[in-house]
């Protein structure tokens, strides 16, 4: 059963399903051997608190980062397990191994040195949601602005992609985003968390020095952080 479970992960089943059904986790592996240009894979079989929002981006090679920021996000995500034990990170977007730029659609991402991390959810009566609830790709689940804060960027589109339905079951759980993000600043090798204002505010982070705007050319970040690596 476990052989046929195995393979149709491999074949059809999204890595977050293949994880559910390989329980209890598997022991950590070594880490990978790098590639030629000396990127390595984050985990997607489960083996740590950590997941793909879609297999895709492990299909598709986009989960690939410098052996040290592995070691950062695996170091944060077992932090953000050890104080949520029913809680697993979600990555999106990194680079593909041979470390090229550009990354499209990401202006920044492709050295290795980035990661796109999905904040966390909880449903309107406070239940934690696994994933994010709304999106099929990890992205865009994003948490309105308050109506008292000024608008970062007036007039800029990709600032401006719209707010989900007031009518959604879901909101941003704001205690496991705030550590989640607090993790990653205490982190060494982060070098920089970017953020939008509004949440930067919430969280207790405004003024520091790692938590940063994104600016007004970049897609808006209040429903993942992006997190560049030294
Ligand atoms: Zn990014």
């Amino acid at each position: 059963m476990r052989a046929a479970v195995a393979l149709a992960c491999l074949l059809f089943v999204t890595v977050d399903t293949c994880a559910s059904a390989s329980a209890p986790l598997p022991t950590p592996k070594r880490p990978p051997t790098p590639s030629p240009a000396g990127l390595v894979p984050l985990p997607c079989d489960g083996s740590e608190p950590l997941r793909p929002a879609h297999g895709f981006y492990c299909l598709g090679d986009r989960n690939y980062v410098t052996p040290q920021a592995r070691q950062a996000i695996i170091r944060t995500a077992r932090a953000v397990h050890k104080a949520y034990p029913d809680t697993v990170v979600t990555f999106m977007d990194a680079s593909w191994p041979s470390g090229k730029k550009p990354f499209p659609p990401h202006l920044s991402h492709g050295d290795g040195r980035q990661i796109d991390l999905a904040l966390f959810y909880e449903s309107k009566d406070g239940r934690r949601l696994p994933k994010p609830p709304g999106s099929i790709n990890g992205y865009e689940d994003f948490e309105p602005r308050p109506v008292a804060e000024p608008d970062p960027c007036p007039g800029k589109w990709k600032h401006r992609r719209p707010d989900p339905p007031k009518s959604r079951t879901w909101r941003l759980d704001e205690g496991r985003s705030e550590f989640l993000t607090r993790t990653l600043i205490k982190e060494g090798q982060v070098r920089r968390v970017l953020i939008e204002p509004h949440l930067e505010k919430r969280f207790g982070l405004w003024g520091n020095a790692k938590a940063r705007f994104q600016g007004c050319h970049a897609a808006r970040h209040d429903d993942h952080l992006h997190v560049d690596f030294r």
